[in-house]
Order: structure tokens, then C-alpha cells, then sequence
């Protein structure tokens, strides 16, 4: 097989990543947004010894479940790489994904619920985080090729809410209006990397991120003035990047207008959020997933609730009133005092959260002897580590619910409860992020007498 090779392929699977499958001469094919059902001539991109990667050059049979998307570009760039495939079919896409996994783990007998619908399957996303490049001697904001750092300009982000792209154009309007220069990456200049902007749904508040490789740069309180003017923003802050590096945030938040965190709502809580916090970013699919999460733990008034993964508190918050105490772990200090602040702000006085690695802390608390009841775990993808689960079981908890978004690690994580006594039967897969590959999984390990 060679590069630039047509084959005529028949997909017959989808990857994790969202790739048509097919096989060839021994090989295994991916072609960049194929449907299984199709039958495609693709051209062969690159070739590695078993397997190689293609595009479609022509749809000779097309699957049923394709649909039209306006935009190429927001599957081109990986925005949203489901978007040719009906959304019926991407709820079965990521139940498959769970089934398959627990398969490879010999735990066929778990079962795998249908894949909780998102209420909205567009502009569901409170936060955008878009790069900021020259193109062609312009400012653009937009997003990355797949694979790559070649900026594709765009204006409708298609998964953000409408009300966020129209700040981000007019932010980038502004940076013209105003000549500040894109960030570089190639030389480590210029200046905005990153457009941030956030909105809450429950109270309509916006705060706009510039991420910066300087702390200030001379055309900043006229940029600021500007945008501060626009509709629902208020909130302004600077965040200093200064490294070369793929990372999009840097450490450090400089408030240049308004008020340092906006509000949102979860259910009946309020949520104050910084800058360097985790928040949901699918407003109306999160009280659906933290109710299945709360239903799972079947909670008692006299639990002690651990929240560990806490971000600024909400699945802990959500259940301190029907508890008797919640401690919480996050290693972000931001997302730690806005949890406390959250905690005070809607009148909850039994719930304590600390700033550290859940993985430490945890073994320190059950040194300590604490007893735990429920515990909540919610990690980024890597999942928990083998020193956090151990601890986790010393304090004895008869349920841990394990919100997950990355069903890999999770059942590799499920497995090692498994060897300390905790059983689980079914795995309920919940779409937070409608038109692209990511799974969402909730699960509850009960232990067993
Ligand atoms: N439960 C929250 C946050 C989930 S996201 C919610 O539903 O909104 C995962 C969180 O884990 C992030 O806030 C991240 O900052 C935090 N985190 C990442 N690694 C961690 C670690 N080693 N120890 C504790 N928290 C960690």
C-alpha cells in the first residue's frame, strides 16, 4: 500500500475517535469521517505497518445515517467530528463504545444503559475556548485543523451557545479595530493566544478570557473599554501565558473589568466561578447527570458524603442538605475557595473542601481513620490511581459513584474495586458533548457483605 493509493473500502466500524474502520489486504483503514454501512474509493494518507489512514475521496454507497453539515469545517477541525453521523446514531456510537470496552475487560455481563439524550444537541457549550492566529496578514479566531496547528477561521462554533460566538466575534472585531497582534507560536510573540469566553445560562452573565503572553500590552484599556460594553459581559480578565506551550491557560489571572467570578445555577444551587475553575460545560445536561449520579448513591440523612474531583463543589453542594457532612478534595485552589465560598452563599454549613492531589489526600484522611459512607469521584481522563482507590476503600464506604469521561480508564478503575469487594451491574453512558467522540459514564460500586 502506498500514499496517495485509491482503495475501494466497506466500513465496518467506527473508531473511539470517530474514524470509519475498514479492512484491506490486512490492513486496518481509518478514513476520516466515514460511516460504517458505506462504501467508499478513499485515498490513502499515510502508512504504517499494519494500519494506515484515509480520506474519502468518493461515497459510492452512502450510509443512511449521514447527514448534511453546513459547515465542513466543524468536522475538518475536530470541533465536532460526529457532526455528519444523525444524533440517534451517536447515542448508539457512544453505548457501543462502553460495551466494547467492558468486552475486551471480560465484563459482559454489565449492562449498558441507552445514552442519555442531551436537551440540546447544538449550542449546548457555556465556555469556548477558540485560538487567536494570523491568517493571511489577519486576525482570526477559530479552531485547529485536526492534528495540527493550522488555524481553520470561524465565526459559528456550532456546539457553543449563540450568545458566546456573537462575543467572540466582536471580541475579535475589537483586537483588529485596535491592531493588537495574534500570538506566534512559532517565534513566542505577539499576543493573544486564547479567546476564553464563558456564559451562564441561569443568569445570562459573560466573562471573556483574553489569554495573553503579556501581563499588559498598550492597547489593553481601550480593548477592555470596548468590551465591557458589550451585551451581558461582566467580567474582564487577563490571563498571563508566557510559556511555549500547548497548555491554554497560564497561572496567573489579572481582573481588568467587572467582577472576578460570574454566577450560575445547578438546580436549585447558586455557583460562584473563577477564571482557573472546572465548571460543567453542558448547562442543561448536568442536573440530569448529577440527579442519575445522586439517584445511584441512594443516600441517608447520617452519610458522610467524600467529593473528591470536586471542582467548585457542585455534585457535593448539590447533596449537603440531605446529608450529614461533605468533605471535598480538588487540587485547583481557585475551584477550592469558590467550593467554600459556594457552600456559604447558599447557606450549607457542613461541607469542607481542601485544596490538594485526591490521590494524596485521600491516604492521609484514611490514616487519619475517617469513615466515609458515599463517596463521589469525578476525575479528568487519566482517571484514579491505584494509591487513591485503596485509601478510597479504607474509609469504608458502602457506595462510590464514579462519574467518568473516559470509559477507558474507568474500567480499568472499576476492575481494581472489583478486587477490593465492590460490585457494579450497570454502566449508564450520558451525552455531555453531543457532536463529538466524548463519553460521559456513570456507574455505582456497591460493596458487597
Ligand atoms: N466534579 C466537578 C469537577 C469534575 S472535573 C464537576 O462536576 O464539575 C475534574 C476535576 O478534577 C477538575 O476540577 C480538576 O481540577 C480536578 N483534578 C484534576 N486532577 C486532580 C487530582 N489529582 N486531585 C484532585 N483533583 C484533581
Amino acid at each position: 500500500m502506498q500514499k496517495n493509493q485509491i482503495v475501494e473500502l466497506e466500513i465496518t466500524d467506527l473508531s473511539y475517535e470517530a474514524m470509519g474502520v475498514a479492512h484491506y489486504e490486512g490492513m486496518t483503514i481509518f478514513v476520516n469521517n466515514a460511516i460504517p454501512g458505506e462504501v467508499v474509493k478513499a485515498k490513502i494518507l499515510k502508512v504504517k505497518k499494519s494500519f494506515a489512514f484515509a480520506k474519502i475521496d468518493e461515497i459510492i454507497k452512502e450510509s443512511p445515517d449521514r447527514i448534511k453539515v453546513k459547515l465542513n469545517q466543524w468536522v475538518q477541525t475536530g470541533l465536532a467530528s460526529l457532526a455528519h453521523i444523525k444524533y440517534d446514531k451517536q447515542l448508539d456510537f457512544k453505548k457501543q463504545q462502553v460495551v466494547n470496552l467492558l468486552k475486551k475487560a471480560h465484563m459482559d455481563n454489565i449492562k449498558v444503559d441507552e445514552t442519555v439524550a442531551s436537551p440540546e444537541e447544538t449550542g449546548y457549550r457555556n465556555k469556548a475556548q477558540v485560538p487567536v492566529r494570523m491568517v493571511k496578514g489577519q486576525l482570526e479566531i477559530g479552531f485547529f485543523r485536526r492534528h495540527s496547528h493550522d488555524l481553520v477561521p470561524l465565526t459559528n462554533f456550532f456546539t457553543t451557545d449563540p450568545e458566546i460566538d456573537r462575543v467572540l466575534v466582536a471580541v475579535r472585531d475589537i483586537l483588529r479595530k485596535y491592531k493588537v497582534p495574534a500570538y506566534d507560536e512559532i517565534h513566542n510573540k505577539g499576543e493573544v493566544r486564547y479567546l476564553d469566553v464563558r456564559r451562564s445560562k441561569a443568569t445570562g452573565e459573560i466573562m471573556v478570557i483574553l489569554v495573553c503572553l503579556h501581563k499588559d500590552f498598550p492597547q489593553l484599556p481601550k480593548v477592555a473599554a470596548e468590551i465591557s460594553n458589550l451585551k451581558d459581559v461582566v467580567s474582564i480578565v487577563l490571563n498571563y501565558n508566557p510559556k511555549k506551550t500547548n497548555v491554554i491557560l497560564g497561572k496567573k489571572d489579572y481582573l481588568v473589568f467587572g467582577k472576578s467570578q460570574i454566577t450560575d445555577k445547578i438546580g436549585d444551587v447558586e455557583f460562584k466561578i473563577s477564571p482557573q475553575s472546572f465548571f460543567q460545560i453542558n448547562s442543561l445536561q448536568t442536573p440530569r447527570l448529577y440527579d442519575l449520579a445522586i439517584k445511584k448513591a441512594n443516600l441517608s440523612p447520617d452519610d458522610v458524603v467524600i467529593d473528591a474531583y470536586s471542582g467548585i463543589g457542585t455534585i457535593g453542594l448539590s447533596v449537603a442538605k440531605h446529608v450529614k457532612a461533605v468533605r471535598g478534595i480538588e487540587i485547583v485552589k481557585d475551584a477550592v475557595e469558590d467550593a467554600n465560598e459556594n457552600a456559604k452563599l447558599n447557606g450549607i454549613t457542613n461541607a469542607k473542601y481542601v485544596t490538594g492531589k485526591a490521590e494524596e489526600i485521600m491516604p492521609r484522611w484514611a490514616n487519619e481513620g475517617l469513615k466515609s459512607d458515599v463517596i463521589f469521584v469525578d476525575p479528568p481522563r487519566k482517571g484514579l490511581t491505584p494509591e487513591f482507590i485503596n485509601a478510597a476503600v479504607k474509609t469504608g464506604p458502602k457506595k462510590v459513584v464514579y462519574i467518568s469521561c473516559n470509559p477507558a480508564t474507568q474500567v480499568r478503575d472499576l476492575e481494581l474495586f472489583k478486587e477490593h469487594g465492590y460490585s457494579f451491574d450497570e454502566i449508564s453512558p450520558v451525552d455531555m458533548f453531543p457532536q463529538t467522540p466524548h463519553v460521559e459514564s456513570v456507574t455505582v460500586l456497591t460493596k458487597e457483605n
